[in-house]
């Protein structure tokens, strides 16, 4: 048995304006919370060998979830915010072969192992920052061959740091290559789902919805997430980015886990995806990277009391940001959630998010233990300081890994 004693408060993530005990103490049997309460309560049985962490008066609560990432690619993208920071549209970049392309490119020249290294260092990294599950979908590979090359890689990572952090594959049908019309580019991908799934390379898949004629429109979507769903892999869908695209429409549709981004969703489909209990997955790094002045509708989501999750999109282009307790502090600051909402939705949220809400993001008895403590002795200091990691222990599984 593990005893962590003296936290300041822990935070339980049992709903939005979640509960904190003071001066608490919680105990981990066999990887899972065995209980917890306040340090007056504490009685150890005698019989038990513990082992003692003590927290010296820090703030405990859930590992971070990021349900939504595109981390493993290779090559940065600081030319192209040059390029939007001199007002050139996300399409235009694309078009003069920048974008996904871009990274298209410099991934693919890389080899498996070149790959695997370079993307096991960032997942340390990610690690430090205290999340402990993680979403990371391909989309860069473009091509069957290529985008199977890169889940067999990711599938790899997630084997060799199962005890460290999960990770959760997902197929991202991105972007339409140039030399392929699309009509073929759509069967070629109803294809490679099957092996995805054949293979069990991927948990999820997801679809770029948006309006243009590299990524996919309503009725496509609609095709290609229903026939993933039928082959048994999970949808989720990039919808309502930059356009009103219908994404969130065809989350409604297909019965997706969540929908990612809707900055610009249209309210009957919000209603109808609530009938489906479709998580409202927000990404506010990308906003601020876009320097987006639209903002998604938040207050509307609330009063339709609609699933949310913060995650961070991390990826070469438009988020370079994997720090989750970033993406939670800007959930504050750019989205106008209060700071209890922002650790919510980033930690529980993201459980929704990812259909793990039985078994991580809140701290109940039974859940596994992957717990973080941070350095301070309360969580406003995490917002307040938030260009600092937070972290002080992470635990996954019962066990202390960074
Ligand atoms: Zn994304």
């Amino acid at each position: 048995m593990l005893l962590i004693k003296n936290i300041s408060q822990l935070l339980l993530m049992d709903k939005p304006d979640f509960t904190i005990i003071e001066n608490a103490y919680l105990l981990i049997k066999e990887n899972k919370i065995y209980d917890f309460g306040e340090m007056n309560n504490l009685k150890l049985e005698r019989k038990e060998d513990y082992q003692i962490i003590d927290a010296k008066n820090s703030c405990l609560l859930p590992g971070f979830i990021d349900s939504h990432t595109h981390l493993f690619f290779s090559g940065t993208r600081e030319k192209e915010l040059e390029m939007r920071l001199n007002k050139e549209s996300y399409y235009e970049i694309l078009k003069k072969g920048g974008g996904i392309y871009y990274t298209y490119q410099k991934t693919k020249e890389k080899k498996d192992k070149e790959l695997f290294e370079e993307n096991y260092k960032k997942l340390l990294n990610v690690l430090k920052w205290g999340t402990t599950t993680i979403e990371i979908k391909s989309g860069y590979g473009i091509y069957p061959d290529e985008e199977l090359r890169h889940l067999g890689i990711i599938n790899q990572l997630k084997e060799r740091l199962k005890d460290k952090i999960t990770i959760l594959p997902t197929f991202l049908i991105h972007v339409i290559p140039k030399d392929i019309k699309r009509e073929k580019y759509i069967q070629l991908m109803k294809k490679t789902m099957e092996i995805v799934k054949k293979e069990k390379l991927a948990i999820f898949c997801d679809v770029f919805c948006e309006k243009g004629e590299n990524t996919f429109n309503e009725k496509e979507s609609l095709e290609l997430l229903s026939y993933g769903k039928k082959l048994g892999l999970i949808p989720k869908i990039h919808a309502n980015e930059l356009y009103y695209s219908k994404g969130d429409y065809v989350a409604y549709k297909v019965g997706c886990v969540s929908a990612d981004h809707l900055i610009y969703p249209e309210v009957k489909n919000l209603k109808l995806m609530r009938k489906k209990d479709v998580v409202a997955t927000l990404l506010p790094g990308t906003s601020l990277f876009l320097q987006m002045k639209k903002k998604p509708p938040i207050n509307l989501f609330k009063r339709l009391k609609m699933k949310i999750a913060l995650a961070s999109d991390y990826n070469p282009g438009t988020c370079p940001i994997y720090q989750m307790p970033i993406i939670i502090s800007l959930g504050a600051f750019l989205y106008g959630f209060n700071e209890k909402e922002s650790l919510y939705y980033g930690t529980r949220g993201n459980a929704y998010a990812l259909n793990l809400q039985h078994k991580i993001g809140s701290i109940e008895k039974g859940k596994e233990a992957d717990l973080i403590i941070l350095k301070y002795d309360n969580y406003q200091k995490m917002f307040y300081n938030f260009f600092e990691n937070p972290i002080k222990i992470v635990i996954k599984k019962g066990k202390i890994v960074s």
